[in-house]
C-alpha cells in the first residue's frame, strides 16, 4: 500500500497550488488571505500579538502575586490577552473551533521564546492542565496538551498526562467572578502518587486569567509533594492577573 500513499502524496503536491487558488487559507482573525510564511495569522494580526517581556519586573511581580505559591520558581507566558484581539481569536479557535494544529504550532513558539530568554528549565516533566474526560471526548483533544507537545519539542522535557486528573467536570469558568472561579475549581484535581518521584515539574496552560486554576493545581501538587519546584508555561496571560 505504500505506493498508494506515495502516489496520493504526489497528487496532493501538484494540486496544492490549484486548491490554494480556489480555497485560499485565510487569517483566522481578519480573514485576509495568508501567505506561505505565516500559516494562521496574517502579518498585521501577527504583529498585533503583544509579546510579554519578562524582563519587566512589574509584570513578573504581578503574576507571582496572583499565583501565591512560593514553590513557583519560573513563569513563561507568551502573549498578553486582550478582548477582540487576534490572541482571543487564536485561543477561541484552539479551544472551541477544533483548530487543534494551532496548539502545537504556538506551543513551539512558546518553547522558542523560553529558550531565547536563556532560561534554564527546572522541570522533569511538562504537565498540561487537565480537562475532564467528558470534555476531552467532546472536544477530541486537550488544548493544553497540544501546547505542551509543542513546548516539549523545543526544550526536550517529556509531557506527562497521568500525573494530574480532573475529577469533576467543573462549570465553565468564563462567566464567573474571580472568587467564584477559585471556589469552582478548588479540590477538583486528583494527583497521582507518582508525583513523589519528582523534584520539579512544569504546568502548561492555554491562558492564565485569574490564576485560580494554576493555584488549585499548585495546592494539590504540594499537598502530595511539599518540596516540588514548579514552573508555569502559558500561551497567554490576562491583564487582570
Ligand atoms: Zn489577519
Amino acid at each position: 500500500m505504500s505506493w498508494f500513499y506515495a502516489l496520493f502524496g504526489q497528487i496532493i503536491f501538484f494540486l496544492k497550488p490549484v486548491i490554494h487558488l480556489l480555497y485560499p487559507d485565510l487569517c483566522i482573525h481578519c480573514k485576509r488571505e495568508l501567505t506561505a510564511k505565516s500559516p494562521y495569522l496574517c502579518y498585521t494580526c501577527l504583529m498585533d500579538l503583544e509579546l510579554i517581556k519578562w524582563q519587566r519586573k512589574q509584570t513578573y511581580n504581578q503574576v507571582f502575586q496572583a499565583i501565591q505559591s512560593t514553590s513557583v520558581v519560573q513563569i513563561c507566558a507568551l502573549y498578553r490577552f486582550r478582548d477582540s484581539a487576534p490572541i482571543q481569536t487564536l485561543l477561541h479557535e484552539l479551544k472551541y473551533r477544533h483548530n487543534s494544529r494551532l496548539g502545537a504550532y504556538f506551543g513551539t513558539v512558546l518553547g522558542l521564546q523560553f529558550q531565547e530568554e536563556n532560561a534554564t528549565v527546572f522541570a522533569q516533566a511538562l504537565i498540561p492542565v487537565p480537562i475532564h474526560p467528558r470534555k476531552r471526548f467532546d472536544r477530541g483533544y486537550n488544548q493544553s496538551e497540544l501546547i505542551a507537545n509543542g513546548v516539549s519539542r523545543i526544550i526536550c522535557v517529556p509531557v506527562k498526562t497521568n500525573l494530574i486528573k480532573k475529577a469533576f467536570n467543573t462549570k465553565t469558568q468564563t462567566k464567573l467572578s474571580k472568587k467564584g472561579r477559585a471556589q469552582n475549581i478548588r479540590g477538583s484535581f486528583r494527583i497521582s502518587d507518582d508525583i513523589v518521584n519528582y523534584q520539579s515539574v512544569a504546568i502548561v496552560d492555554d491562558v492564565i486569567t485569574t490564576g485560580a486554576t494554576i493555584n488549585a493545581i499548585c495546592e494539590a501538587l504540594l499537598e502530595k509533594n511539599a518540596n516540588l519546584q514548579i514552573t508555569i508555561f502559558s500561551l497567554a496571560l490576562a491583564q487582570s492577573v
